[in-house]
């Protein structure tokens, strides 16, 4: 079952709402029953994990930079029990050998600055 572009869960939130939930943006107000992240499994070189989006991303930060570019590149799948999402990945460069990574999927991201001078 795939999850249309956009959409989050009916709670009433306006798209403007986001609010930060153990290190993950979520497009909720703070309070809101449905601004829990959601868990996901993934994949990566035959090993399956478990965790939040933020979760992903300690992993992400963890790869060495040649992994890290194959995944911004070809994008991630992260699924829940129920669902699968497609993890979008954009980078910005700051100027001081660090970028500023932003993993999205539908109605979440996280964000991670790494330095790529190490
Ligand atoms: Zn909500």
């Amino acid at each position: 079952m795939s999850h249309p572009a956009g959409v989050v869960a009916a709670c009433g939130c306006p798209g403007s709402a986001s609010s930060v939930l153990g290190g993950v943006h979520v497009r909720h107000h703070p309070r809101c029953l449905h601004s829990e992240p959601r868990r996901y499994v993934w994949s990566y070189a035959g090993t399956l994990y478990t965790g939040s989006l933020a979760d992903h991303g300690e992993h992400f930060e963890s790869l060495d930079p040649d992994a890290r570019h194959r995944v911004t590149a070809a994008g991630d799948e992260l699924r829940t029990w129920t669902e699968h999402y497609r993890l979008h990945a954009t980078t910005t460069k700051t100027g001081d050998h660090r970028v500023l990574y932003r993993l999205a999927v539908t109605g979440e991201w996280v964000e991670l600055l790494i330095d790529t001078s190490r």
